[in-house]
């Protein structure tokens, strides 16, 4: 049984598109390539799972035109990095496709894990890779997930903003994180469904779940962030200093 870890990096992160470079000069097309105390974020999420003794290999999904700068990026700066065996794919126009792309470079046994993380997500820990990893042996697909704190509404989008249409039992409702790990076989037969059906989702869980197949959840962390907006920086820094 081997792990195999995929790594999206291909979005083009358009809601980070107004946040200054890591020296404060120039804007930062990828949120993945943002630099965090001088390292890009990718490099930090990438550290985290070659740090991981399970992980045997690592497919980063990235945009074909940094594909080669990557590459390059690792050997000059982070020859750590390829102490794992690290693959480079094209991905696609959601994350979805890039995740599909990934799925189908790996060649893997059917109760291989698959984990697929988010490359915004460089603070996750050893511990949540490794419960991430054990739960997905168990169940066949589990994801690391937080207990809503706040109450979770359910809205209407109108031309005047938002009009709430339920309140969801808060005891019921868990906030995806990423890593999300599933048996090969599992991925692989909810991804042909939803590429067959045409269905497109924010995550890997919910095409496993329209599959049929039960997820678990394991416990996340309030500091595994997905860096998404120029705000959440501010707490990356603080985060990385600690
Ligand atoms: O855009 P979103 O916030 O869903 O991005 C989550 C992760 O998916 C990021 O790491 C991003 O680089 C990746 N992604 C991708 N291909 C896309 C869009 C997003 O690999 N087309």
């Amino acid at each position: 049984m081997k792990v195999v870890a995929i790594i999206p990096a291909a979005g083009l992160g358009t809601r980070m598109a107004s946040a200054p470079g890591a020296r404060g000069k120039k804007p930062t097309a990828s949120k993945q390539f943002t630099e965090l105390g001088g390292t890009p974020i990718l490099i930090h999420t990438l550290r985290k799972f070659v740090a991981s003794p399970a992980v045997s290999e690592i497919y980063i999904a990235l945009r074909e035109n940094e594909i080669e700068g990557f590459r390059a990026r690792l050997e000059k700066e982070a020859k750590d990095v390829l102490r794992k065996k690290i693959h480079l794919v094209e991905g696609g126009e959601h994350r979805q496709q890039s995740v599909s792309n990934a799925i189908n470079s790996i060649s893997a046994a059917g109760d291989d894990i698959v984990l697929v993380h988010d490359a915004v997500r460089p603070f996750v820990t050893e511990e949540i890779i490794r419960d991430v990893i054990l739960a997905a042996q168990k169940y066949g697909a589990a994801i690391a997930g937080l207990p809503a704190v706040d109450t979770v509404k359910q809205v209407d989008r109108t031309s005047d903003g938002a009009l709430v249409t339920a309140t969801l039992p808060r005891e019921r409702v868990v906030l995806a994180q990423t890593p999300q790990g599933f048996r090969y076989d599992v991925l692989k037969k909810a991804f042909d469904e939803a590429t067959a059906d045409g269905f497109l989702g924010t995550d890997e869980a919910s095409l496993v779940e329209r599959s049929g197949h039960e997820v678990a959840v394991v416990m996340g962390s309030p500091r595994n962030i997905k860096i998404t907006a120029p705000a959440d920086m501010e707490l990356a820094e603080f985060f990385l200093k600690r």
